[in-house]
């Protein structure tokens, strides 16, 4: 069925992503329709994530992950408080057996004139994490947890309170541009709008493709799967500890976060999936699956990592691997301690040149913007993203 209404601006996906676009876009007064394929907001990454308040320490200086990061922490406190949504910011430890990684990110925090952060001797760490086996790390105060579910679903509410529009189940699986109109249709219905904005998450380079881009990217689903420290056990610790990076792989490594409602989550892990919601190994899409691997630049990153790539795989399928991992960081912690949590699947972008994306990416088609990289810290951000891609729209 063809809507009779026309929209300033059509967005595709209701993740975090495409939420806070259209509530920025809302904030200037302009009609828009949001699209969505699943029941209700947030069901894909939005809200399968560790929920952690990204400080913004991490990222490269002046990428927009870095500056998005940390302006949307700001815009996401202060959304939280307005909402009274439940966060808490105590800080995280970050810790790494080089002190020279640990220098150089507190110099970078510094740059970044984060106040606050400061190295901490094995005595101060003990006082703040008596159980953990750590011996130097780096405390950063501005790291926080929230449940981005709980966000996302506000984010919905606000929208639809507002007079905007949200549709489910709708599937977008065409696109085309009239004179001045951009026609977007569903399995079932039709829509149109002066422009489009893609925030597909998983699916963005192929919503991408329906709009006539030939991205130079393709979504690679990686899943991170976490484990629950039972209840008895979640005494063994108070915070957040996170070991360094990898620079070269966008993704933080097996961390332990206390959640917001005091569960002690380890993960994510981040294992090649087998479907572009491929939360189990058990759920296989046959053609996503070849397309992946098929891909020439996912053959040149398998060629990069394929240790690291089999390493995530054997502690995905191998509890007492994972379970290793979890005592680098705090020891005493045994395989009946830890029980399944639901995965997660990045959307990541991998290059044709078999490269992890690590920035954010947008491109711009003909009146439509896509958002074609948005991982972690992507949820922090969310606000930041949504203002950005709102003042290059605008304009
Ligand atoms: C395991 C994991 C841990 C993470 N941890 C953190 C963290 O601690 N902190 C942080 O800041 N970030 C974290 N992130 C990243 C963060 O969750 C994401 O960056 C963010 O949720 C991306 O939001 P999005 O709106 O782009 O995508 P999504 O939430 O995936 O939303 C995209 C939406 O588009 C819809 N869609 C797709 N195709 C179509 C179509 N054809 N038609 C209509 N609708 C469509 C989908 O159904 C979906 O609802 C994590 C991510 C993962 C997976």
């Amino acid at each position: 069925m063809k809507s009779s209404k026309k929209f300033d601006y059509i967005v595709i996906g209701a993740g975090i992503v495409g939420l806070s676009t259209a509530l920025k876009l809302q904030e200037a007064n302009k009609k828009v329709l949001i699209l969505e394929k699943e029941k209700s907001p947030g069901l894909h990454q939005s809200g399968r994530n560790s929920g952690v308040l990204h400080s913004g320490i991490y990222y490269k200086p002046n990428s927009f992950k870095s500056n998005l990061c940390i302006r949307g922490r700001e815009l996401m406190l202060e959304f939280l408080r307005t909402n009274e949504i439940p966060y808490r910011l105590e800080g995280k430890i970050v810790v790494d057996q080089d002190v020279d990684k640990i220098l150089s990110l507190f110099e970078r925090s510094k740059s970044l004139e984060m106040n606050g952060v400061k190295i901490l001797e094995k005595h101060q760490l003990l006082e703040k994490e008596p159980n953990s086996k750590i011996s130097q790390g780096l405390f950063v105060p501005q790291a926080g947890v929230v449940n981005y579910k709980i966000v996302t679903n506000t984010m919905s509410e606000i929208f639809k309170k507002n007079g905007g529009d949200i549709e489910y189940f709708q599937e977008i699986v065409n696109i085309s541009d009239n004179a001045d109109t951009k026609t977007v249709e569903s399995k079932k219905d039709i829509f149109s709008g002066d422009f489009l904005i893609n925030c597909a998450g998983l699916f963005s380079d192929k919503v991408a493709k329906l709009d006539g881009l030939f991205p130079k990217v393709k979504i690679i689903p990686f899943r991170g799967e976490y484990y629950e420290l039972i209840t008895e056990k979640s005494h063994l610790l108070n915070n957040m500890i996170y070991p360094i990076a990898d620079p070269d792989l966008p993704f933080l490594g097996i961390h332990l976060t206390k959640t917001v409602d005091g569960k002690i989550e380890a993960g994510p892990n981040a294992v090649l999936a087998f479907a572009r919601e491929g939360y189990s190994w058990s759920k296989i899409n046959v053609s996503q699956t070849l397309e992946t691997i098929t891909y020439k630049g996912m053959i040149k990153l398998g060629r990069k990592y394929i240790k690291t790539g089999l390493d995530e795989m054997y502690r995905s399928l191998n509890k007492s691997a994972f379970v290793q991992e979890v005592n680098k960081l705090i020891p005493g912690v045994t395989s009946s301690d830890l029980i399944k949590r639901p995965a997660g699947v990045r959307a990541q972008a991998v290059s044709e040149n078999g490269d992890l994306v690590d920035d954010f990416l947008f491109e711009e088609g003909n009146r439509s913007l896509h958002v074609l990289n948005a991982p972690s810290p992507a949820a922090t951000a969310s606000l930041a993203i949504g203002e950005y891609i709102a003042s290059k729209v605008l304009n």
